[in-house]
């Protein structure tokens, strides 16, 4: 076994604290990455927390993974000590149903094996990235476009594909109108990929707060939902809008937002439902859609169109002993617009 230092919780309201986690020896398709960055994802909270359901203890969150590979096991061929890689939201799927051969991995019909809080195919917990080291099989790895520093591509291993995969599946493009709601970590990378994807780009934000940084990341118009003004304004006009909230929101008044044949995708991930009459679809012909971060060939495309069109999320670098102050922030909205925790931080200590 390979031992890690790590940042654990121990109950769903307790705070990190320092631990030691152990990674499996490498098997002949594994390597062993050293993280060097890792981003923090509303994600992380919501599992924790247990907002989605009963969770293990400990667990050590992470799924947005930067790093270089410092070991390959013996039939590695993508891999070569000194990589510099990512791992995102899953470390396996079964690869062999349909929708693993279509490269959607994360809709595996036997569940993707998430990053933590799963059991991996040998039956051990699954412990994610605020950790020094972890060991991944290396259809799960991607690799980092040259010239990307790791710290801002790690949050692109998951608010980066789960805001592209949707804007490609639904046809971002010239001509097309996009909304997208919440200005946080998921919402500042669909603002940033519609922009370069062509589209003309809104954010609906539940202030004006951050409009000039909305305005910067590329966003054409920027409006409050505060404001009851905003829904009549903007009846009936998107082609497509990116739920990235993370709480209940009321999705019948974003739906009337919606043009002939638009699409509202949800992926935001509130424990609560999102009641939908079916007088806000029925009218323009309209889709209530959700989507899942993005399979493992599509998020390394996603890494290479933002190497080529030059796009990195904001972010904000902690060290490991902020990370509780950091999630005080996420829950508070007040994050511009990711942590991303350097791992040597955690070493030193
Ligand atoms: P985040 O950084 O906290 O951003 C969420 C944003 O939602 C906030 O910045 C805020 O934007 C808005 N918001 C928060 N509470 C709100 C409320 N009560 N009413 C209206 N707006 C509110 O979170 P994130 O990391 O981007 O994640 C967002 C959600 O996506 C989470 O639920 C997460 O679990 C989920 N997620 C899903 C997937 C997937 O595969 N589908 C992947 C990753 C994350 P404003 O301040 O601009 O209003
Ligand atoms: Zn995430
Ligand atoms: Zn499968």
């Amino acid at each position: 076994m390979i031992t890690a230092s790590a940042r654990a919780v121990f109950n769903a309201e307790g705070s990190f604290k320092q631990t030691t986690i152990e990674r499996r020896d490498l098997k002949p398709h594994d390597v062993l990455i050293a993280i060097k960055y890792a981003g923090i994802c509303h994600s992380d909270i919501h599992t924790a927390r247990g907002d989605w359901g009963p969770v293990q203890y400990p667990l050590v969150p992470g799924h947005e993974i930067a790093g270089i590979v410092t070991q390959v096991g013996s039939d590695v061929s993508k891999y070569a000590v000194g990589d510099r890689v990512g791992v995102g939201c899953m470390v396996d799927s079964c690869g062999k149903c349909v929708n693993c051969h279509k490269g959607e991995e994360q809709y595996c019909l036997s569940g993707n094996t998430g990053t933590y809080g799963a059991i991996d195919r040998y039956g051990h917990y699954t412990q994610g990235g605020y950790s020094t080291h972890i060991v991944v099989t290396e259809d799960f790895v991607v690799k980092i476009p040259g010239g990307m520093e790791l710290d801002v591509a790690a949050p692109l291993l998951c608010a980066g594909i789960t805001t592209y995969s949707p804007l490609r599946h639904w046809g971002a493009a010239p001509g097309k109108k996009v909304a997208v709601v919440g200005l946080g970590g998921l919402g500042h990378m669909a603002v940033k990929l519609a922009h370069a994807m062509g589209a003309e780009v809104t954010v609906l934000s539940q202030s004006l707060k951050k409009k000039e940084d909305g305005l910067r990341l590329g966003a054409d118009h920027y409006f409050a939902t505060s404001d009851q003004e905003t829904f009549k304004r903007l009846a009936g006009s998107f082609d497509l809008i990116v739920n990235t909230v993370s709480a209940k929101i009321d999705i019948n008044a974003y739906l009337s937002l919606l043009a002939l044949d638009g699409t509202l995708v949800n992926v935001g991930a509130p424990s609560e439902p999102l009641p939908v009459q079916v007088f806000s679809l029925i009218p323009h012909r309209r889709s209530f859609a959700g989507s899942m971060i993005g399979g493992i060939r599509e998020t390394q495309e996603m890494l290479d169109f933002c190497a080529e069109h030059n796009i990195a999320p904001e972010i904000e670098v902690i060290a490991a002993k902020q990370i509780d102050e950091a999630w005080d922030r996420v829950l508070a909205s007040d994050v511009r617009y990711r942590f991303v925790i350097d791992i040597s931080t955690m070493e030193n200590e």
